[in-house]
């Protein structure tokens, strides 16, 4: 069971929601369970990944929390590793892959470590071991988050970039950041590409 999931049912949301039944979330479904049987029930907790890769779409299958709704954050150590916390006094617990406990898991051993080339891999049998393993990969640590560093930055007044026209706020400089340049990976700044005309977009 992943939450109040069979690990069948959690297998279909996870190829709804991420496209594939990615080993990752099936891993991070047993830890956002662990996780969440560690700390009291009647608690509002934030989420910390320590990854990008798939951790984050098994907590926001999961829990309430989202990178929209600001209640998960990516921070980005690569280690496939959460955190919940108390989001008003920080206390909570991080939960990680034990490589000590991979022992009796090869085929989820191979995997985390990339062992064996990915076209080898036998799904079947990793998908087995993940979910006759459950959270029995994992361990966890008690954690206190300094909660103040993770403040929310008020939004303040918006303006318009005196560069593009669009509105952004207006504390982060005299231009938007994207005319500043450097944050985007398509032409920012000044219109560079021409308008499309968007009623080409529309009509069928
Ligand atoms: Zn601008």
């Amino acid at each position: 069971m992943v939450r109040s999931h069979t690990f069948e049912e959690f297998a279909g949301m996870v190829k709804a929601f991420h496209g594939s039944v990615a080993p990752g979330i099936m891993i991070g479904g047993s830890m956002v369970d662990l996780a969440l049987g560690c700390l009291p029930k009647e608690g509002l907790y934030d989420v910390i990944c320590e990854t990008q890769k798939c951790l984050p779409d098994a907590v926001q299958l999961l829990t309430p929390c989202s990178i929209g709704n600001g209640w998960l954050k990516i921070m980005d150590t690569g280690r496939f590793a959460l955190a919940f916390y108390d989001k008003y006094t920080g206390k909570g617990i991080r939960v990680f892959i034990d490589p000590e406990k991979l022992g009796p898991w090869p085929e989820i051993k191979a995997w985390l470590l990339k062992l064996t080339p990915k076209k080898e891999q036998d799904t079947a049998r990793l998908m087995k071991e993940i979910e006759e393993a459950g959270s029995e990969i994992c361990s966890v640590e008690r954690i206190q988050v300094a909660v103040d560093l993770l403040k929310k930055t008020k939004g303040g007044p918006i303006a318009l970039c005196p560069s593009c026209g669009e509105p952004y706020p207006s504390g982060r400089g005299a231009i938007c950041p994207a005319c500043k340049g450097g944050v985007l990976p398509y032409g920012s700044g000044p219109r560079g590409g021409g308008r499309v005309n968007t009623r080409e977009c529309t009509e069928d």
